[in-house]
Protein backbone atom coordinates (compact mmCIF):
# COMPACT_ATOMS: atom_id res chain seq x y z
CA UNK A 1 0.00 0.00 0.00
CA UNK A 2 1.00 3.30 -0.11
CA UNK A 3 1.77 4.23 3.00
CA UNK A 4 4.27 1.02 3.50
CA UNK A 5 6.09 2.50 0.39
CA UNK A 6 9.10 3.91 2.89
CA UNK A 7 9.31 0.27 4.08
CA UNK A 8 11.31 -1.98 2.37
CA UNK A 9 11.79 -5.27 4.33
CA UNK A 10 9.77 -6.62 7.67
CA UNK A 11 13.10 -5.59 9.38
CA UNK A 12 12.13 -2.12 8.97
CA UNK A 13 14.93 0.42 7.81
CA UNK A 14 18.21 -0.19 9.24
CA UNK A 15 19.58 3.30 11.12
CA UNK A 16 22.85 4.61 11.60
CA UNK A 17 24.82 3.13 15.16
CA UNK A 18 25.61 6.58 16.55
CA UNK A 19 24.15 10.44 17.32
CA UNK A 20 25.73 13.58 15.06
CA UNK A 21 29.27 13.89 16.62
CA UNK A 22 29.50 10.38 15.99
CA UNK A 23 28.21 10.14 12.51
CA UNK A 24 31.29 13.12 11.83
CA UNK A 25 33.49 10.94 13.49
CA UNK A 26 32.87 8.03 11.17
CA UNK A 27 32.53 10.39 7.96
CA UNK A 28 36.15 11.96 8.70
CA UNK A 29 37.44 8.52 8.72
CA UNK A 30 35.56 8.01 5.27
CA UNK A 31 36.75 10.64 3.29
CA UNK A 32 40.42 10.11 4.62
CA UNK A 33 40.39 6.89 2.81
CA UNK A 34 38.65 8.18 -0.33
CA UNK A 35 41.00 9.06 -3.29
CA UNK A 36 40.71 12.95 -4.59
CA UNK A 37 40.62 14.67 -2.05
CA UNK A 38 37.86 14.88 0.03
CA UNK A 39 39.47 14.14 3.04
CA UNK A 40 41.49 17.29 3.36
CA UNK A 41 38.23 19.20 2.34
CA UNK A 42 36.22 17.69 5.39
CA UNK A 43 38.40 18.29 7.38
CA UNK A 44 38.18 22.04 6.51
CA UNK A 45 34.31 21.65 6.60
CA UNK A 46 34.31 20.35 10.29
CA UNK A 47 36.97 23.19 11.53
CA UNK A 48 35.41 26.09 9.76
CA UNK A 49 31.74 25.26 11.33
CA UNK A 50 30.24 24.78 8.11
CA UNK A 51 27.85 21.93 9.02
CA UNK A 52 24.46 22.82 10.75
CA UNK A 53 23.37 19.06 10.70
CA UNK A 54 21.36 18.72 14.09
CA UNK A 55 17.85 18.80 14.49
CA UNK A 56 16.68 21.05 17.54
CA UNK A 57 13.51 23.44 18.08
CA UNK A 58 12.65 25.69 15.81
CA UNK A 59 15.04 24.68 13.68
CA UNK A 60 13.93 24.82 9.65
CA UNK A 61 13.17 21.86 8.15
CA UNK A 62 15.10 20.36 4.95
CA UNK A 63 18.55 19.93 3.86
CA UNK A 64 20.66 21.89 1.44
CA UNK A 65 23.93 23.45 0.25
CA UNK A 66 24.94 27.14 -0.27
CA UNK A 67 28.21 28.76 -0.54
CA UNK A 68 30.42 31.58 0.01
CA UNK A 69 31.98 32.54 -2.75
CA UNK A 70 34.07 35.68 -1.58
CA UNK A 71 35.35 33.11 0.75
CA UNK A 72 35.51 29.89 -1.36
CA UNK A 73 33.65 27.89 1.32
CA UNK A 74 30.15 26.01 0.96
CA UNK A 75 28.10 25.84 3.85
CA UNK A 76 25.34 22.34 4.33
CA UNK A 77 22.27 22.09 6.30
CA UNK A 78 20.07 19.32 7.57
CA UNK A 79 18.06 18.16 10.19
CA UNK A 80 19.34 14.74 11.29
CA UNK A 81 16.61 12.67 12.91
CA UNK A 82 18.68 8.75 13.24
CA UNK A 83 17.14 7.39 10.20
CA UNK A 84 19.57 5.97 7.28
CA UNK A 85 17.72 9.36 6.03
CA UNK A 86 20.72 11.56 7.94
CA UNK A 87 23.41 9.39 6.15
CA UNK A 88 21.62 9.75 2.62
CA UNK A 89 21.05 13.42 3.34
CA UNK A 90 24.65 14.13 4.50
CA UNK A 91 25.95 12.31 1.31
CA UNK A 92 24.15 14.00 -0.43
CA UNK A 93 25.03 17.64 0.72
CA UNK A 94 28.88 16.99 1.23
CA UNK A 95 28.73 15.91 -2.93
CA UNK A 96 27.13 19.13 -3.69
CA UNK A 97 29.83 21.17 -1.25
CA UNK A 98 32.36 18.76 -2.75
CA UNK A 99 32.17 20.20 -6.32
CA UNK A 100 31.53 23.83 -5.31
CA UNK A 101 34.57 23.94 -3.67
CA UNK A 102 36.77 22.02 -6.06
CA UNK A 103 35.26 24.55 -8.79
CA UNK A 104 36.30 27.62 -6.60
CA UNK A 105 38.99 28.62 -8.74
CA UNK A 106 36.44 28.98 -11.81
CA UNK A 107 36.82 32.46 -13.52
CA UNK A 108 32.71 33.59 -13.79
CA UNK A 109 30.69 33.25 -10.94
CA UNK A 110 27.99 31.69 -12.85
CA UNK A 111 30.30 28.55 -12.97
CA UNK A 112 31.21 28.60 -9.60
CA UNK A 113 27.58 25.65 -9.56
CA UNK A 114 26.56 24.40 -13.41
CA UNK A 115 22.49 23.91 -13.74
CA UNK A 116 20.68 21.50 -11.45
CA UNK A 117 20.52 18.57 -13.45
CA UNK A 118 24.30 18.73 -13.46
CA UNK A 119 24.66 19.70 -9.44
CA UNK A 120 22.57 16.35 -8.95
CA UNK A 121 25.18 14.54 -10.27
CA UNK A 122 27.78 15.35 -8.08
CA UNK A 123 25.59 15.06 -4.82
CA UNK A 124 23.69 11.85 -5.94
CA UNK A 125 26.94 10.21 -7.36
CA UNK A 126 28.66 10.54 -3.81
CA UNK A 127 25.66 9.15 -2.40
CA UNK A 128 26.77 5.82 -4.61
CA UNK A 129 30.54 6.31 -4.78
CA UNK A 130 30.21 6.29 -0.88
CA UNK A 131 28.52 2.88 -0.74
CA UNK A 132 32.07 0.56 0.54
CA UNK A 133 32.42 2.64 3.43
CA UNK A 134 28.64 2.04 4.65
CA UNK A 135 29.59 -0.24 7.18
CA UNK A 136 30.81 2.99 9.17
CA UNK A 137 27.36 3.69 9.93
CA UNK A 138 25.52 0.83 9.51
CA UNK A 139 27.89 -2.38 10.71
CA UNK A 140 25.92 -5.52 10.07
CA UNK A 141 23.07 -3.28 8.19
CA UNK A 142 25.55 -2.13 5.72
CA UNK A 143 24.03 -4.40 2.95
CA UNK A 144 20.83 -3.68 3.81
CA UNK A 145 21.05 -0.13 3.49
CA UNK A 146 22.76 -0.72 0.16
CA UNK A 147 19.90 -2.61 -1.40
CA UNK A 148 17.63 -0.25 -0.23
CA UNK A 149 19.38 2.49 -1.46
CA UNK A 150 19.43 1.23 -5.22
CA UNK A 151 15.95 0.40 -4.98
CA UNK A 152 14.52 3.80 -4.06
CA UNK A 153 17.06 5.01 -6.46
CA UNK A 154 14.86 2.94 -9.22
CA UNK A 155 11.79 3.66 -8.09
CA UNK A 156 12.39 7.42 -8.04
CA UNK A 157 12.83 7.42 -12.37
CA UNK A 158 9.36 6.99 -13.39
CA UNK A 159 7.74 9.00 -9.97
CA UNK A 160 10.34 11.91 -11.11
CA UNK A 161 9.43 12.03 -14.55
CA UNK A 162 5.62 11.91 -13.62
CA UNK A 163 6.25 14.74 -11.93
CA UNK A 164 7.38 16.10 -14.81
CA UNK A 165 4.45 15.04 -17.10
CA UNK A 166 2.70 16.27 -14.75
CA UNK A 167 3.77 20.08 -15.42
CA UNK A 168 4.11 19.83 -18.66
CA UNK A 169 0.24 18.35 -19.06
CA UNK A 170 -1.56 21.63 -16.84
CA UNK A 171 0.61 24.06 -18.46
CA UNK A 172 -0.19 22.81 -21.73
CA UNK A 173 -4.09 22.26 -20.82
CA UNK A 174 -4.79 24.39 -17.91
CA UNK A 175 -8.30 22.02 -17.69
CA UNK A 176 -7.09 19.18 -17.54
CA UNK A 177 -9.56 17.11 -14.81
CA UNK A 178 -8.50 15.20 -12.33
CA UNK A 179 -9.18 12.07 -14.12
CA UNK A 180 -6.53 12.84 -16.96
CA UNK A 181 -4.23 13.69 -13.81
CA UNK A 182 -5.19 10.15 -12.58
CA UNK A 183 -4.14 8.42 -15.64
CA UNK A 184 -1.03 9.98 -16.51
CA UNK A 185 0.14 8.92 -12.58
CA UNK A 186 -0.89 5.43 -13.17
CA UNK A 187 1.18 5.12 -16.57
CA UNK A 188 4.71 5.96 -14.34
CA UNK A 189 3.25 4.25 -10.97
CA UNK A 190 1.06 1.29 -11.91
CA UNK A 191 1.72 -0.51 -8.87
CA UNK A 192 0.71 2.78 -6.43
CA UNK A 193 -2.14 1.66 -3.94
CA UNK A 194 -3.62 4.29 -2.33
CA UNK A 195 -6.52 2.47 -1.29
CA UNK A 196 -9.50 4.53 0.57
CA UNK A 197 -7.15 7.52 1.42
CA UNK A 198 -9.05 10.48 0.21
CA UNK A 199 -8.40 12.52 -2.21
CA UNK A 200 -4.87 10.85 -3.13
CA UNK A 201 -6.26 7.96 -5.46
CA UNK A 202 -8.50 11.14 -7.47
CA UNK A 203 -5.86 12.52 -9.19
CA UNK A 204 -4.47 14.74 -6.29
CA UNK A 205 -1.13 13.01 -5.43
CA UNK A 206 0.63 16.06 -7.13
CA UNK A 207 -0.20 18.14 -3.88
CA UNK A 208 2.55 16.33 -2.26
CA UNK A 209 5.12 17.66 -4.60
CA UNK A 210 5.93 20.79 -3.08
CA UNK A 211 8.25 21.70 -6.49
CA UNK A 212 5.19 21.73 -8.36
CA UNK A 213 4.23 24.88 -6.44
CA UNK A 214 7.44 26.39 -6.01
CA UNK A 215 10.19 25.37 -8.67
CA UNK A 216 8.39 24.48 -11.92
CA UNK A 217 10.33 22.20 -14.57
CA UNK A 218 13.19 21.39 -11.78
CA UNK A 219 11.98 17.85 -10.97
CA UNK A 220 13.13 16.53 -14.18
CA UNK A 221 16.35 17.08 -13.33
CA UNK A 222 16.83 14.94 -10.22
CA UNK A 223 15.45 12.21 -13.09
CA UNK A 224 18.32 12.99 -15.63
CA UNK A 225 20.97 13.28 -13.22
CA UNK A 226 20.25 10.03 -11.15
CA UNK A 227 20.75 7.89 -14.31
CA UNK A 228 24.13 9.93 -14.46
CA UNK A 229 24.86 9.00 -10.43
CA UNK A 230 23.82 5.15 -10.74
CA UNK A 231 26.47 5.34 -14.28
CA UNK A 232 29.22 6.19 -11.51
CA UNK A 233 27.26 3.47 -9.42
CA UNK A 234 28.61 1.11 -11.94
CA UNK A 235 31.66 1.76 -12.56
CA UNK A 236 32.58 1.58 -9.45
CA UNK A 237 31.65 -1.36 -8.96
CA UNK A 238 34.34 -2.47 -11.52
CA UNK A 239 37.00 0.15 -10.89
CA UNK A 240 36.86 2.75 -8.22
CA UNK A 241 39.37 4.86 -8.68
CA UNK A 242 38.71 5.14 -12.45
CA UNK A 243 35.33 6.45 -11.15
CA UNK A 244 36.35 8.66 -8.33
CA UNK A 245 39.12 10.24 -10.30
CA UNK A 246 36.20 10.88 -12.93
CA UNK A 247 34.00 12.46 -10.47
CA UNK A 248 36.45 14.89 -8.93
CA UNK A 249 37.29 16.25 -12.49
CA UNK A 250 33.81 16.14 -12.97
CA UNK A 251 33.72 18.42 -10.01
CA UNK A 252 36.26 20.75 -10.67
CA UNK A 253 34.85 22.06 -14.02
CA UNK A 254 31.67 23.41 -12.10
CA UNK A 255 29.14 24.90 -14.50
CA UNK A 256 31.72 25.67 -17.53
CA UNK A 257 29.92 23.74 -19.92
CA UNK A 258 25.81 22.80 -20.85
CA UNK A 259 24.87 19.32 -19.04
CA UNK A 260 25.38 17.31 -22.23
CA UNK A 261 29.26 18.15 -22.24
CA UNK A 262 29.93 18.04 -18.52
CA UNK A 263 28.26 14.56 -18.37
CA UNK A 264 30.25 13.31 -21.70
CA UNK A 265 33.39 14.79 -20.57
CA UNK A 266 32.92 12.65 -17.61
CA UNK A 267 32.46 9.50 -19.81
CA UNK A 268 28.68 9.48 -18.66
CA UNK A 269 26.17 8.12 -21.21
CA UNK A 270 23.48 10.82 -21.82
CA UNK A 271 19.63 9.95 -21.10
CA UNK A 272 18.94 11.34 -24.24
CA UNK A 273 20.41 8.72 -26.04
CA UNK A 274 17.91 5.35 -26.70
CA UNK A 275 19.46 2.64 -24.35
CA UNK A 276 21.96 4.24 -21.66
CA UNK A 277 20.80 2.53 -18.72
CA UNK A 278 21.58 -0.82 -20.02
CA UNK A 279 24.09 -1.19 -17.76
CA UNK A 280 22.63 0.12 -14.80
CA UNK A 281 19.97 -2.04 -15.36
CA UNK A 282 22.33 -5.32 -15.67
CA UNK A 283 23.86 -4.30 -13.07
CA UNK A 284 21.09 -3.67 -10.85
CA UNK A 285 19.41 -6.52 -11.91
CA UNK A 286 22.35 -8.84 -10.39
CA UNK A 287 23.30 -6.87 -7.53
CA UNK A 288 19.34 -7.53 -6.39
CA UNK A 289 19.03 -11.27 -7.08
CA UNK A 290 22.61 -11.27 -4.61
ZN1 LIG B 1 20.69 18.05 -4.30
Amino acid sequence: MFWDEGVFDPQGNPDPQGDHDWMIERATEMFDEIDGGPGEFFRLMVECDLMDLKNRASKAGGGFCTDFPSYGLPYIFANFNGTKGDVEVFTHEIGHAFQGYSSREQPLHDYLFPTYESCEVHSMGLEFLTWPHMEKFFGGQAERFRKIHLIQSLLFLPYGVAVDHFQHLVYSNPEASPDERREMECTYLPSRDCGDLPHLPEGGQWQMQRHIYLSPFYYIDYTLALTCALQFWVRSRADMAESMAAYVALCKRGGDAPFRELASSAGLNSPFEAGYLRDVVQQARTFLAG
